[in-house]
């Protein structure tokens, strides 16, 4: 246990959650293999729950009280939550599609921001820069715990970029401040949060044996959302467009490791100079 109250895993319960953290990545490239006009969420959520069975996993998402699918699959203005369901994507749809499983007791945790094939050329490509710049957060966040002394260096880090951006692209970017990332283990929520914006606490040291979900959640206009009503669908109150990303992280005693990746962040890392090690 840390000071902080949660559990840091040593390197063979990191390896294991490595395993995890492959069902997850393999569950989400089903999908990105299969989505297109006219698939429903709900046959993207089948696809999912096959690839991480295969994988000899199971969903974590369907260990959550009242939650049946394995996969959420959020459509445009929803930014995360969205049910699985009849619901036919469209040309030029933003999906954003979280995912998780569990193989043993660990867990994997990890989202995509899909654009689906078609539509405007015009809405398509200022949802394709959300996209993108939702996801170089991700990458700014996690480029920042590799060097941070404290974890809250992590949401600073995603900030910053963020509002480069807004300067970059004169537009506005709402980072979500309703839901946040959060330690990962033995359950798929677990201490520490992870916000993905500055706050004046400095948060727990960044240690071996920390493991993280870093996940930012941006909208094209303000970051203030509603639940619809089917209870669990988080949407951006302003109608705008949103994008989530995230990737499951292990800090060990030797560096990174990004576990929900299959390169292990390898690819992604390089601009940033950080190179993440596997353990093995
Ligand atoms: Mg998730
Ligand atoms: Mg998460």
């Amino acid at each position: 246990m840390s000071r902080h109250g949660f559990e840091l895993k040593t390197n063979e319960q990191i390896i294991l959650m490595r395993q995890a953290g492959l069902a997850t990545a393999a569950g989400l490239d089903a999908i990105r293999k299969l989505i297109a006009p006219g698939i429903t969420t709900l046959e993207l959520d089948k696809a999912a729950d096959d690839a991480i069975r295969a994988h000899g996993g199971h969903s974590n998402f369907q260990l959550v009280e009242g939650y049946k699918h394995t996969i959420c699959a959020s459509v445009n203005d929803e930014v995360v939550h969205g049910i699985p369901g009849s619901r036919v994507l469209q040309p030029g749809d933003i999906v954003s599609v979280d995912c998780g499983a569990e193989i043993g007791e660990w867990n994997g945790d990890s989202a995509v921001t899909f654009i689906v094939a078609g539509g405007d050329p015009e809405v398509v490509a200022k949802r394709q820069l959300l996209s993108d710049i939702t996801e170089q957060s991700l990458w700014v966040g996690i480029a920042a715990l590799a060097k941070a002394e404290h974890l809250n260096e992590v949401g600073r880090a995603i900030e910053a970029y963020v509002e480069s951006q807004e300067i970059e692209h004169r537009s506005k970017f709402g980072i979500l401040e309703d839901y946040v990332g959060h330690g990962i283990g033995r359950s798929m929520h677990e201490d520490p949060p992870v916000y993905n914006y500055g706050i004046r606490d400095k948060g727990p040291k960044v240690v071996p044996g920390l493991c993280v979900a870093i996940e930012p959640m941006i909208t094209n206009g303000s970051a203030k959302t509603k639940i619809l009503a089917d209870g669990w669908t988080v949407s951006a109150k302003d109608g705008s467009d949103a994008s989530h990303w995230e990737h499951s992280v292990a800090v060990h005693h030797k560096g990174i490791w990004v576990l929900t990746e299959p390169d292990g962040g390898l690819a992604k890392l390089a601009q940033f100079g950080v190179t993440p090690v596997a353990l093995s």
